[in-house]
């Protein structure tokens, strides 16, 4: 049960002063509906009131702060008019503006021949003056009573800024002073305040230099919240760890016999990767394990060998891709590479049909196929295997968690590796994919050429035109990629072939074209056609974007390339550079080019490191979007900013290692604490792990 200390901090907005049930709908849809997000609510400006000039040197749409007499008032003949009090100090008349004034406060709050203190933004008007509803009214007795420096919010229609202000001030009085579950050393050397400062001090800034992440109040803050996440991820993978899986024992001869015939030696990454998943398959819980490598770092080969490992010890295993020309792929690489061994490999799409398909069943089903690769065809209900014991998952992100476990329930405490492509950021890996482990292939293959990129503005595409014609007259193959427009397969399509048909003009049937609504035979032909001769110069709209292997094209043009994300970019131009030929990527982009673009590119030209380029995309996009927050599980966080805090979470995933170590079930004070800040983040969930949840 949450901690009787948080309770105030957990009731409704409506429960503050002010807020009733109109604004408690608008303080829900700005922040949520519990004190505790109005707390969340962090300034994003201020507003400083400490300029005081006079009148007449008052600049027009500054915020000024003014002492002035009151003279006269003039009340408007019809509700339309302005109520207009004129004011005045020794240099000039300032008149305040009021519109839809009720009643007589105006006269109460600005007696004729007082002294009152204005402040507000100065307007000029017709050679006047003025000061429309200024923002306080006072007494200049009053003026301590008035903060010079205001925090600003963002607001939603129908809330002003005093409302949002009053309320967060009312919530403030309500956070309690809560016992300190930070590493005592490390709010030392961090000069950090204790939370109900820290959350104090970030609604009161005073200077600019308060409101960035790194100031020690937001930086408390941020820390607070990712200690939160690292506890619930700490605790949820010691508990997936806890579930039932099985030990695989494999004396790994199966997977050396294959590894021997391999036509090249692994990688030490790829040794490692290989090493970390046979360590997880061996021991007697399930294996939940990430591979992450850019195109052509060599996955396939550790997946396979994975494979051989649950082979060699009876069971079987299948190899999930998300697209058909993939899964073929998948399938051809695997049966080459494992010809010696004797492994019975099968193939499963949506274009194997009647007899194929029924003797496919059948061959799983009684254990014949040991290794099926396939597309979601392999989900399908009456497909059943005799032992699945492992399940490859090829590009995670056409895959969502549900086929996961869809996959994994095909058979018994199924170890599970996925193979991802875009390699995520370590930051995001850290406060994501909580229930994953990682391995990271780190390392390219040798023996492989330079890809040199270079950005080219697409007024110059008649020199790009000539430089492909000198290419292929020297055999070269190129792919030609076709803006991304948003939303809108069909508009892809038609810029596609507009391409394709210009471009025939110019080279003829050496030129081919693939896209997304093409028919599969019809497309693999072109494709094949490409690989093999014939087709040269092939436009394709992004359905090349994940794993065709050509090994032999060496040039890729983008077009458009300022559309494209980074690290779609990057994957694009990781389909050329595969073989010992050097390669070049063209980057054609319309000008004029928007920073983010600009710096979009550059990085591009400058590496081609795809855990750097993650990085470096995480930093120009920021985290929700780099892999689409909600679809893929990631979580937003309120006070954590993870391009701006990313020192932070190793730090935070130490302590909660650290504190979880010492302290598993959260039972001493330092583990009440920390319970009570899973609370306070509202990781209920994660509590109910611990056994005195
Ligand atoms: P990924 O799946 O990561 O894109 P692949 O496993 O398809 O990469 O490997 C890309 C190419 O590199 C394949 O042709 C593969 O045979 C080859 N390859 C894999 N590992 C090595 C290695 N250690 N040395 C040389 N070539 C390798
Ligand atoms: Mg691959």
């Amino acid at each position: 049960m949450r901690p009787a200390i948080l309770n105030p901090l957990f009731a409704e907005v409506t429960d503050l002063k002010g807020v009733g049930p109109r604004l408690g709908k608008l303080f829900q849809k700005l922040c949520g509906s519990h004190v505790v997000d109005v707390l969340w609510h962090l300034p994003v400006d201020i507003i400083d009131r400490r300029f005081r000039p006079k009148v007449a040197e008052a600049p027009e749409g500054r915020i000024a702060t003014l002492t002035v007499t009151v003279e006269q008032h003039q009340k408007p003949h019809n509700p339309r008019q302005p109520y207009r009090v004129r004011c005045r100090d020794a240099t000039g008349v300032l008149f305040l503006v009021f519109f839809h004034v009720k009643g007589d406060w105006l006269e109460r709050q600005l007696p004729i021949g007082a002294t009152r203190i204005v402040s507000g933004k100065v307007e000029r008007f017709n050679n006047q003056t003025q000061m429309t509803h200024p923002d306080h009214i006072l007494d200049p007795a009053g003026l301590d009573a008035m903060r010079l420096i205001e925090p600003v919010y963002r607001l939603t229609a129908g809330l002003t800024l005093r409302i949002v202000q009053k309320a967060i001030e009312a919530a403030l009085a309500r956070a309690p002073q809560l016992i300190e579950w930070c590493d005592a050393e490390l709010v030392r050397r961090r000069a950090w305040p204790t939370w109900r400062e820290a959350i104090a001090a970030a609604h009161a800034p005073t200077r600019p230099e308060d409101l960035p992440p790194a100031h020690p109040a937001r930086e408390r803050l941020a820390y607070d919240e990712l200690l939160a996440n690292q506890l619930t991820i700490t605790l949820l993978r010691a508990r997936a760890r806890k579930r039932a899986g099985r030990a695989i024992s494999a004396a790994g001869e199966l997977c050396a016999r294959v590894e021997r015939a391999l036509p090249f030696t692994l990688t030490g990454a790829q040794r490692r990767a290989l090493g970390e998943i046979a360590a997880d398959m061996a021991q007697p819980s399930r294996m939940n394990r990430l591979l992450q490598g850019d195109v052509g770092s060599g996955k396939t080969v550790v997946a396979l060998l994975a494979m051989c490992n649950v082979v060699e010890a009876g069971g079987q295993a299948a190899l999930m891709a998300p697209t058909e020309i993939l899964a073929r792929q998948h399938y051809a690489t695997l049966t080459l590479l494992a010809k010696e061994s004797g492994i019975e490999i099968a193939l499963l799409t949506g274009r194997e049909k009647g007899r194929a398909r029924t003797e496919f069943l059948e061959h799983l089903a009684a254990g014949a196929v040991q290794i099926a690769v396939g597309t979601h065809a392999l989900f399908q209900d009456d497909v059943a295997f005799k032992d699945l014991a492992l399940a490859v998952i090829d590009e995670q992100h056409r895959f969502g968690v549900e086929q996961r476990l869809q996959l994994a329930a095909k058979g018994k405490a199924v170890d599970i590796l996925v193979m991802t492509a875009t390699p995520i950021p370590r930051t995001l890996e850290m406060t994501a994919y909580g229930d994953l482990d990682s391995s990271r292939l780190d390392e390219k293959p040798a023996g492989r050429a330079k890809t040199t990129t270079s950005a080219v503005p697409v007024e110059r595409i008649d020199e790009v035109i000539a430089a492909i014609r000198r290419a292929l007259d020297k055999r070269a193959k190129i792919y030609w990629i076709c803006p991304l427009i948003e939303d809108s397969a069909d508009s892809d399509l038609q810029a596609a072939e507009a391409r394709f048909s210009e471009l025939f003009q110019t080279f003829g049937n050496r030129v081919g074209l693939v896209h997304g609504r093409m028919k599969g035979p019809e497309r693999d032909r072109t494709m094949a056609e490409f690989a093999n001769g014939g087709v040269d110069l092939l436009v394709a709209t992004t359905v090349i974007e994940v794993g065709v292997d050509v090994t032999d094209a060496t040039i890729m043009v983008i077009e458009h390339a300022e559309r494209f994300g980074l690290a779609q970019l990057h994957q694009l131009r990781g389909r050329i550079g595969r073989g010992d030929q050097p390669s070049a990527c063209l980057l054609l982009y319309a000008t004029p080019l928007s920073e983010t673009a600009r710096q979009r590119l550059s990085i591009l030209r400058e590496t081609d490191d795809g855990f750097r380029i993650a990085e470096e995309d995480l930093r120009l996009r920021g985290a929700g979007e780099v892999l689409g927050t909600r679809q893929s599980g990631f979580e937003q966080f309120r006070l954590a900013d993870l391009a701006a805090h990313a020192d932070l979470i190793p730090v935070a995933r130490e302590e909660a290692r650290l504190a979880l170590a010492r302290d598993a079930e959260l039972e001493s004070p330092r583990g009440a604490a920390l319970r009570t800040l899973l609370y306070l983040f509202e990781r209920d969930a994660a509590v109910r792990y611990l056994r005195a949840g």
